[in-house]
């Protein structure tokens, strides 16, 4: 089945990674379709719990070329000002968005350049494909707490506030940003609450006088290309003006720290044994940041304010030097479960040779092994960075200038004989550019806008 329609470039997914790719290929005047399932930036809008804000500060957690409207820039935005945010930025130069619109299948097309993209919309023929689907797309929890032990479960991504749950008292399930945060939540709304406390990383808010974005990025940390053989999930908060997490301050504010959650066995759930190994380890983890942290103040002479006291921890709380490894839900009153136990992705729609033996995405800085096939907003795609807001930035400005070169080669011609007929990559001629259907952005041409306004939002 071939299509009526047909663009350069497919952009799957408006979260802030299609966004930024959009801005690029607008740039660099490469005509495209954005294609997305529910809204623009959905994830933050409805994918959150409420009181969710940014996990970096304003001047750090945006854009380059645009700042949040109302936050200031040392301030943490709410997830729905972020919403608004990419909202806006798209907005600002026009961006070619189709809401509403799910990529079914991609295949590549028989004896003819390009992909089929099949949508709930129709079909739409396409140079290259941008799968921008995001990070973080399918919950994952693991099975092994019985539901007739503790009836309410849920993940973290359907967590939205306290009032959700049934009355009486939260297991809650992994302490990476999410799990700490939304414990906390849920102590300070009077819950008794359990935080199961898996390996973590967990540095300080900020230290003499710097957030703790700013050590990452004077420390050459977000530009780290793998992950550390021993990489485990980061626990920060953006919350109450950002603050560190410190399992002591949750343990003083009446929260029972446990071993990671290992099964149900005869009506009890079982923790492991390695509370005080994970503390421990993230605590060495923050002093290490610190002790990297100072001798760089050392070393470039730098005037930053001397901060002893945060090396000083204290003790430990006594629910970590002697844990509760096992617990009767039902007498302890623990109604819910929250597993705040992270994501996987899915790319079953994906039908190309773009992944590896394991399944996942085979890529180099997102230009995948299958021609015309890009993925954007992985964790750890170009760099620590690449899921995170401005990495994603710099991921797009890469894939676009590789779309770009890759259309070059599409188009040449000796000189004689002019302009190639479209391949791969190519611009399709002006009669086959997307019909824009009414009441999307796409109304308006998705090529060629204001050179001011390219300036502006790639500078
Ligand atoms: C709880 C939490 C807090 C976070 N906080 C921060 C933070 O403070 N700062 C930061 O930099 N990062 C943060 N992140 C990480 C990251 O910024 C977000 O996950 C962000 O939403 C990723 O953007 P994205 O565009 O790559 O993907 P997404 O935002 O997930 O966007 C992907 C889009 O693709 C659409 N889509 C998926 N499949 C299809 C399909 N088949 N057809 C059409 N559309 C489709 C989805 O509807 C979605 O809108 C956080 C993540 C989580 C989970």
């Amino acid at each position: 089945m071939e299509a009526a329609e047909s663009t350069e470039v497919v952009i799957v997914g408006a979260g802030q990674s299609g966004i930024a790719a959009s801005a690029h290929l607008t740039r660099l005047r490469i005509p495209h379709l954005v294609l997305e399932k529910a809204d623009v930036a959905d994830r933050w809008r409805h994918g959150r719990w409420d009181s969710l804000v940014a996990n970096g500060p304003a001047w750090h957690d945006r854009f380059p070329t645009m700042e949040i409207p109302g936050v200031g820039p040392d301030e943490f935005a709410t997830k729905d000002q972020m919403a608004d945010y990419f909202g806006a930025f798209a907005r600002s130069f026009d961006a070619p968005v189709r809401t509403g619109v799910e990529v079914l299948a991609v295949t590549r097309r028989e004896s003819a350049p390009g992909f089929l993209v099949e949508t709930s919309a129709g079909t739409i023929v396409a140079g290259s494909v941008i799968a921008a689907t995001g990070p973080f797309q399918v919950p994952v929890a693991p099975r092994i707490i019985s539901e007739d032990l503790v009836p309410h479960q849920i993940h973290s991504a359907a967590y939205r506030n306290p009032h959700q749950l049934p009355e009486g008292g939260v297991l809650v399930v992994g302490a990476g940003s999410s799990g700490a945060q939304i414990a906390e939540e849920l102590r300070a709304s009077g819950r008794q609450v359990h935080l199961s406390v898996g390996p973590h990383d967990r540095p300080p808010r900020s230290y003499r006088d710097r957030d703790f974005v700013w050590w990452l990025g004077a420390l050459g940390k977000w530009d780290a290309t793998a992950p550390d053989s021993d990489h485990v999930t980061i626990a920060v908060s953006g919350a109450r003006g950002g603050h560190t997490v410190d399992f002591r301050e949750l343990a003083a504010a009446g929260i029972t720290l446990v071993g990671r959650t290992e099964a149900s066995q005869d009506g009890t759930i079982r923790f492991a044994d390695d509370l005080r190994r994970n503390i421990t380890a993230g605590d060495a983890n923050l002093l290490e940041l610190l002790e990297e942290a100072d001798a760089y103040v050392e070393a470039n002479g730098l005037n930053l304010p001397e901060e002893p006291e945060a090396h000083e921890l204290g003790d430990l709380p006594a629910c970590v030097t002697d844990p509760v490894r096992s617990i009767d839900p039902r007498a302890a009153g623990i109604t819910s479960i929250i597993w705040a136990t992270g994501y996987a992705q899915d790319f079953t729609w994906l039908h190309v040779d773009a992944f590896d033996a394991t399944g996942r995405p085979a890529h180099l800085r997102g230009v995948s092994t299958e021609s015309g096939i890009y993925f954007l907003g992985l964790p750890w795609l170009s760099r620590r960075g690449s899921s995170f807001i401005w990495g994603t930035w710099h991921d797009a400005m890469h894939v676009a200038d590789h779309i770009a070169t890759r259309r070059r080669y599409a188009q040449y011609a000796p000189a004689e004989q002019g302009a190639s007929t479209p391949t791969a990559g190519s611009a399709p001629s002006a009669a086959s550019r997307p019909s824009t259907p009414a009441g999307t952005s796409a109304e308006s041409s998705p090529t060629a806008p204001d050179q001011d306004i390219l300036e502006e939002i790639t500078r």
